[in-house]
């Protein structure tokens, strides 16, 4: 019998707020590693849909980080400052089936909410059934009491109840710019990205993706969700906790502190090898199953 060919597609998707730092490196190496051992492709779509919180050279100088590093990407990079009409014709569809609405709340508005979910503030609905005369602020998707559950590869079965933990959530921001959850999903399905590893840090967000992709007919991924690295204080690596930016002059040295992260036990003689030598050594020895399936774990000293 003829079999179908099994296809993996994996990808990474940093957003140009700064350089990559150590925590980056570590999704990067996974999502790679994954792919590449399955015989899977990898492919780079750089997140640029937040101007305000870009830093301008970042999303080059990721591009040279990565390429230093000896990451190889399948095809083009996908920007998704040049997705915006896939993002609008997306909500047109959303606002006429009657899953979109606009609202008229102030941030301040909705953080006196007295709701409580994961993220902070559960958003009452106030604008659900109209503006009542105040202008469009932003828009947002209609939730509902439906249980949201998925089997994530490393961290195990994860549940939630948008309406309860999350709320109506905004898919258009006030200042214009597309929601990370939208675009995320689009450009998921646009890419035909069949497996998803990254950060434990966006866990959470995960079922308003697979909600998303249900409302809008698009397949789910697998999700493997990585240990993210933390710093003393428990913080993860980031802009705000000063996480510095990867090294490109000596990239093997961090590489193998992402594999020993990881738990992949990477030989030491490796620290100081050209990095050719140590991805040839981790496609041969990468084994999923021994990464701790935790959320968080503390970062090696060199970052
Ligand atoms: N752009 C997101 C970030 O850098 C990652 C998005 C994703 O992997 O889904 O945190």
């Amino acid at each position: 019998m003829a079999g179908t060919a099994k296809i993996y597609r994996g990808r990474f998707a940093p957003s140009p707020s700064g350089p990559l730092h150590f925590g980056s490196l570590v999704a990067a190496v996974g999502s790679f590693l994954e792919a590449r051992t399955h015989g899977g492709q990898w492919l780079l779509r750089m997140e640029d849909i937040d101007p305000p919180r870009e830093q301008p050279g970042a999303a080059a100088l990721i591009l040279q980080t990565l390429e230093a590093y000896g990451f190889e990407w399948d095809g083009p990079v996908l920007y998704q400052s040049t997705r915006s009409a896939a993002y609008e014709s997306v909500l047109s569809t959303l606002r006429e089936h009657g899953m979109l609405y606009p609202c008229a709340c102030s941030r301040k508005e909705v953080a006196d909410s007295a709701l409580r979910g994961i993220e902070g503030p559960v958003y009452a609905g106030t604008c659900r059934n109209g503006l009542h005369g105040r202008e469009i602020r932003a828009w947002r998707v209609r939730t509902d009491a439906a249980e949201i559950a998925f089997e994530d590869a490393l961290q195990g079965r994860q549940a939630q109840v948008l309406q309860r933990d999350i709320g109506d959530f905004i898919l258009k921001r006030a200042d214009g710019l597309y929601a990370y959850q939208l675009a995320v999903v689009i450009d998921d399905a646009f890419q035909g990205i069949t497996h998803i590893v990254r950060g434990s840090d966006l866990l959470d967000s995960t079922p308003r993706q697979i909600y998303l992709q249900h409302r809008l007919d698009l397949p789910t991924p697998h999700y493997a969700h990585l240990p993210v690295a933390v710093n003393a204080q428990g913080e993860k690596l980031s802009k705000q906790t000063l996480a510095l930016p990867l090294d490109t002059t000596r990239p093997a040295a961090a590489l193998w502190h992402a594999l020993a992260f990881l738990h992949q036990q990477p030989p030491a003689g490796l620290m100081r090898a050209p990095v050719a030598e140590l991805w040839a050594w981790a496609l041969r020895h990468w084994q999923a199953a021994h990464i701790p399936q935790v959320k968080t774990l503390p970062a090696p000293d060199i970052v």
